[in-house]
């Protein structure tokens, strides 16, 4: 593992941040996902602005320009020397005292770490996932707006929660009117009529950046693409569904709420979109060098 706290690369023991960052404290903070695939970093310039635009919003100041992210972000993926990584970048508000007020939280902090990551069993990705809706709703697109990707994720653990006690691993969203927003850390889609659905923003959606890429393949595979409000009903009755993410990246969904979707399995479709991803993942990015050991390196 790769860590890189404030300016400084520390060995992973002993990263630490203080306990009064109020990233700890209030959950006051933005961060990104990002994966690397063959030396790749995949669509790091859209993840790099759904970082700043996230800060922006919370009037967080990132301590750095984004060519420095950029650069510090490559470093640790160069670091970390593995064709494939999964990167964490968080940006909290940094250390103040114990009441909420960020302007007494003089210097943010900044954390990169560069390790793997395995989300699901691959059994999931051959014979697809269970989902089950849940009673915890989505925070109000009013009220948190979905784009902004913050550290404020107890909505979507309360979530998972349900579907764990459910006995399933995933679980759907509803936003406070009843349509489907998401799952607790992916997207969802749903194929109907050859048209690949997948709820708007406005619905409660993150603008994921597999979901972007999805909507993308989809359409060159000559597919109709939307951004709807859906619901329960839609998800039931839908030839195929899928749950996309940078962590999970693409999952078939063969059951929701007990209804068998489409055929009960990974549909054709969901395998073209996911053959497609896998090539467009090792181009999509910047790219690093020498981020392989020196003796698999070509
Ligand atoms: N929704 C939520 C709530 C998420 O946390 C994530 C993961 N970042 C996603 C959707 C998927 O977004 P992306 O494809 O950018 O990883």
């Amino acid at each position: 593992m790769q860590v890189y706290v404030n300016g400084r690369f520390v060995p992973a023991q002993e990263a630490s941040i203080s306990v009064f960052d109020h990233g700890f404290l209030y959950g006051d903070g933005v961060f990104e996902g990002i994966r690397v695939y063959g030396g790749t970093i995949f669509r790091l310039q859209q993840h790099l602005e759904r970082l700043y635009h996230s800060a922006l919003c919370l009037m967080l100041d990132i301590p750095m320009t984004p060519e420095a992210m950029r650069d510090a972000i490559v470093e640790t993926v160069r670091r970390r020397a593995l064709p494939n990584q999964y990167v964490r970048v968080v940006v909290s508000r940094g250390a103040g005292d114990l009441g909420l007020d960020p302007t007494l939280c003089p210097q943010p902090s900044v954390i990169i770490i560069a390790d793997t990551i395995a989300l699901y069993p691959e059994r999931y990705y051959t014979e697809g996932l269970d989902l089950v809706t849940v009673a915890t709703r989505r925070v109000s697109s009013d009220a948190l707006d979905p784009r902004i990707k913050s550290l404020n994720y107890l909505n979507n653990i309360m979530a998972k929660i349900e579907a764990q006690q459910a006995g399933v691993v995933e679980a759907v969203m509803l936003n406070a009117e009843g349509y489907v927003a998401e799952c607790t850390a992916d997207n969802v889609f749903v194929l109907r009529q050859g048209c690949l659905h997948t709820p708007s923003v406005a619905a409660g959606a993150l603008q994921g950046v597999t979901r972007d890429s999805v909507l993308e393949i989809a359409r060159g595979l000559g597919l109709e693409t939307a951004e709807s409000f859906l619901t329960r009903y839609d998800l039931y009755t839908a030839e195929e569904c899928l749950m996309t993410g940078t962590g999970a990246e693409i999952v078939p969904v063969v059951r929701i709420d007990g209804r068998r979707i489409g055929a009960g399995v990974p549909g054709p479709v969901t395998a073209r979109i996911r053959e497609a991803f896998a090539a467009l993942c090792h181009q999509d990015g910047v790219r690093v060098e020498r981020a392989e050991p020196a003796h698999v390196a070509s």
